[in-house]
């Protein structure tokens, strides 16, 4: 006979996988008795200022393989859980429970309220329907195994819990004091360093350009990284937008070790060879000499943006294509393709940004999400090393990981 007074699952963290993870497994498995414990004064808070406040549910990308190619960190994993649970199921599972998704023209989904809210709202209609119980101010301080499952000690409430199965999905773990009784059950964490942030950089190429957005350019990390490829933004302390954050995710411990002080190269017309560009060039001295270089931007680079480019160059305003010397369109040339500037430190991206590191993914099965040391505990959501690029895939990744444990431990 079970103990009425043991929980049959306990989730630690009342955020998005949490909810996600609480709610499938009540969907799964109704009438079984669940806790979701959260350490903070309300539910969901990431929630709800993700997306500037819009939530950013998941990203209009319905092929697994293409899918996982957002991920830094965990694209493998992922790649067969998405065969389980990817964003065509969350449209669904919204969809069902009230919540009616859009996809913008880059692929990002939100509400059709553009609002968190409405996200927050259903998930808690549901779980109050399911009866899952909920705690506030109830962060999990001590987890032991015992003969039946597990005994949980929190904050703010003298009588330890027992639960047959225990998920942790207490985000990032970054200066969590949980980390050392999950390593005291000989679970092992990978470092952690920020993902998705801006790089600070003075420099007087772009020192009045704050607000000038380019399109599509490519940013790697000097001498030779990968190229990251997308829109640019210039702020008032450097470089922002999806090219840049993206980067910041595929090189996040590259950078990290460098304390976010490094060389990178902006290539400001990806589509556009060296050689075309001189030879576009040639036919500039050739059949518009007289016309001032600064007066010739090459879109789609923003003229201001342009003129700043051309204008370091050791061409004055006035230089025409004719008088253009070879060293100065050497220059402009490389100021084009590899444009080098140093980041001195990075700024954090408002709309979104995520922990890299956590529980490390060989020491979980991705079938069940559960640890290989410690059966019966589950881990889902950020506090697993998987982290995303933004756009939508952050929450992807809690759904999915919430929907495999959800089913396993249902199953189990
Ligand atoms: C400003 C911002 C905007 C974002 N916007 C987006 C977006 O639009 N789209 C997207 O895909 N991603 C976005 N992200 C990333 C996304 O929010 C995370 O990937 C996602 O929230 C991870 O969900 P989670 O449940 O694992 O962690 P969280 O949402 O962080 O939830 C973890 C919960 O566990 C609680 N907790 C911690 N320790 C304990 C403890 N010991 N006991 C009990 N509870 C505990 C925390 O208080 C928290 O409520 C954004 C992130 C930020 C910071």
């Amino acid at each position: 006979m079970t103990d009425p007074s043991t929980l049959d699952l306990a989730v630690i963290g009342g955020g998005a996988s949490g909810f996600f993870t609480a709610l499938q497994y009540a969907e799964l498995a109704p009438g079984r008795a669940i806790g979701v414990f959260e350490k903070g004064a309300s539910f969901l808070q990431k929630v709800r200022i993700s997306g500037g406040g819009r939530c950013n549910v998941t990203h209009a990308c319905f092929d697994p393989r293409e899918l996982a190619k957002n991920y830094p960190r965990g694209s493998r994993e992922l790649l067969a859980a998405f065969h389980r649970w990817q964003p065509n199921d969350t449209v669904e599972w919204f969809e069902k429970h009230g919540v009616s998704l859009k996809a913008e023209a880059d692929g990002r989904m939100f509400p059709i309220t553009d609002s968190s809210e409405t996200v927050i709202e259903c998930f808690l209609k549901q779980a109050r329907e399911a009866r899952i119980a909920l705690h506030l101010k109830c962060g999990l301080q001590a987890i032991t195994r015992d003969s039946n499952g597990f005994l949980l000690r929190f904050e703010n409430n003298p009588q330890p819990v027992h639960a047959r199965k225990v998920c942790i999905a207490i985000g990032s773990m970054k200066a969590s004091p949980l980390l050392r009784e999950l390593e005291a059950l000989e679970e092992s964490v990978e470092p952690f360093v920020p993902s998705l942030f801006a790089f600070n950089v003075s420099d007087e190429r772009i020192a009045n350009l704050a607000g000038v957005s380019h399109p599509y350019v490519a940013v790697r990390v000097a001498p030779s990284g990968t190229p990251r490829h997308g829109p640019l933004l210039i702020t008032h302390k450097g470089f922002s937008g999806p090219a840049v954050l993206k980067l910041s995710a595929w090189e996040a411990r590259e950078i990290a070790a460098a304390d976010h002080r490094f060389d990178f190269l902006i290539d400001w017309l990806p589509h556009e060879s060296t050689e075309s560009l001189r030879n576009r060039f040639a036919e500039n001295r050739q059949h518009h000499g007289s016309r001032m270089v600064r007066n010739s931007p090459v879109p789609p680079i923003p003229r201001r943006l342009w003129e700043s480019l051309a204008g370091s160059c050791g061409s004055d305003d006035s230089t025409t294509w004719a008088q253009l010397s070879k060293p100065a369109l050497n220059l402009l040339l490389d100021n084009l393709k590899s444009c080098r500037f140093t980041a001195s430190g990075k700024t954090t991206n408002k709309d979104e940004f995520v922990t890299a590191g956590g529980i490390r993914r060989p020491t979980l099965d991705f079938r069940t999400m559960e640890s290989r040391q410690t059966p019966g505990l589950y881990f889902v959501g950020e506090c697993v090393d998987i982290d995303g690029v933004t756009g939508g895939f952050n929450f992807q990744a809690a759904w999915t990981t919430a929907h495999i444990a959800a089913v396993a431990i249902a199953g189990a």
